[in-house]
């Protein structure tokens, strides 16, 4: 737990917000458009794999026995009967003393039971059509056959539902015969930022204005999420703009909104103001991301609160959101995984509070990612990071050579 009770611990905010999640129907996409979704029920094979036993070199279809005794000194010829390139639905008949040539990948012929590959014949590809001369005898009856339903048999189990889709799977799905499949809607998600300060990036800045960029984050982390982003906009401090674009949000069809900014405890804070019935607000035990709020609205809208800074928003999103998203679609692992790592060099992390610092892997050690420290504030070194190392609440300093936790992030 964190300084004092009313702090919440990281696990109690992640199951209050997974508590919350409602997925969606599944919809049936073909499988080309199948990349990046998440399978919504269980995908089995319509065709075994292999389809149906066939050759796995170019070479020739042959009677084992009959090749039985090859060798370099005393060959064995066979009269070439028939030629089968791939795709040819022939299945030639195979007299003993016969062969057929064949391609990779092309039915074997009932009445063959072995490959004689091109290398182990005198006469190779260039003098394949009227005989074999077979210089040495296969391994074994069954030398090179590929046998139907090796790698699945039809109606296997071919991937479990909560799997996500990249190209290695629609193609394993594609080779089974499936052409369509279930998959988890997309979430869709609007991005709000809250902050008089905030201008479009490159906008010049006169005193007191910053570049606006939690929004492009944020929509960012969602889209890698699996999310479809339906709104990004910025609100200011003053008025009702975060319930507007909540109400925006709704009449798009949003599943979630994300506001960054506007959370804590300072004097303006339009999410607070504006969202205080329907949102919780409340600090949890981590840094940074300390101010956190989250609810949910009567329509079932996930409303995420997460605060301003860059690095705050970055490691909240990845702390709470995109676990709430990957659970949107059914996704079997809703966390990364994480693996240990020694520091590469010294920091402090604050006692009592779970420590989320960017961070890279030089040389097999890990250490921040930004020069400038662990600062919240300090969004250049976010760019530079490809992992989260995580640091546990009771730890007050990390020790060259200590084990840490780090989450790769690409
Ligand atoms: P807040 O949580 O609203 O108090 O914001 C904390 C800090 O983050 C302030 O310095 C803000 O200027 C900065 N910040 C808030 N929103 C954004 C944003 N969308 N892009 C960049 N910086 C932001
Ligand atoms: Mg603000």
């Amino acid at each position: 737990m964190g300084q004092g009770s009313t702090y919440r611990t990281v696990e109690e905010q992640q199951e209050r917000v997974l508590a919350a999640v409602r997925p969606r129907e599944p919809e049936t996409v073909p499988i080309a458009e199948a990349g990046g979704r998440v399978l919504a029920a269980d995908a089995h094979a319509a065709n075994p794999v292999p389809a149906f036993d066939n050759s796995g070199m170019d070479g020739f279809a042959v009677r084992f026995t009959d090749v039985a005794s090859a060798a370099d000194g005393s060959p064995v010829t066979l009269r070439v009967t028939a030629d089968l390139p791939a795709g040819s639905a022939e299945d030639p008949p195979l007299a003993p003393g016969c062969a057929v040539r064949i391609m990779t990948g092309s039915a074997l012929p009932t009445q063959a039971d072995t490959i004689v590959p091109f290398e182990d014949t005198a006469g190779g590809l260039a003098d394949s059509l009227e005989t074999a001369v077979v210089r040495r005898a296969p391994r074994e009856a069954g030398a090179h056959v590929r046998r139907a339903g090796a790698d699945a048999a039809a109606g296997a189990l071919v991937l479990p539902a909560g799997t996500l889709l990249g190209p290695r799977q629609v193609s394993a799905l594609a080779s089974v015969g499936v052409a369509e499949v279930q998959v988890a809607p997309r979430p869709r998600v609007a991005v709000v930022s809250t902050g008089s300060e905030l201008v479009p990036p490159g906008a010049p800045l006169r005193r007191g204005q910053i570049p606006e960029s939690n929004s492009l984050l944020l929509s960012g982390l969602a889209a890698e999420a699996g999310a479809e982003v339906v709104l990004r906009t910025v609100v200011g401090d003053e008025g009702d703009g975060p319930a507007d674009a909540v109400a925006h949000a709704t009449r798009r069809g949003a599943d979630v909104v994300i506001f960054s900014g506007g959370v804590s405890a300072g004097a303006y804070e339009p999410v607070r103001q504006s969202l205080a019935g329907v949102m919780e607000f409340g600090p949890v035990a981590m840094q940074p991301g300390k101010p956190q709020a989250f609810g949910v609205t009567p329509e079932g809208v996930l409303l995420f609160g997460l605060p301003g800074n860059p690095v705050s928003a970055a490691v909240s999103f990845e702390t709470f959101v995109r676990p709430a998203l990957l659970s949107l679609q059914g996704r079997s692992a809703v966390f990364r995984p994480v693996r240990r790592v020694p520091a590469g060099a010294a920091w402090r992390t604050p006692p009592g509070r779970r420590q989320y610092v960017p961070a890279v892997v030089v040389d097999g050690a890990v250490v921040p990612a930004s020069r400038g420290g662990s600062g919240s504030h300090l969004s250049v070194g976010l760019g530079g990071a490809t992992a989260y190392a995580v640091v546990p609440a009771e730890i007050d300093e990390v020790q060259v050579g200590d084990l840490v936790d780090v989450m790769d992030l690409d």
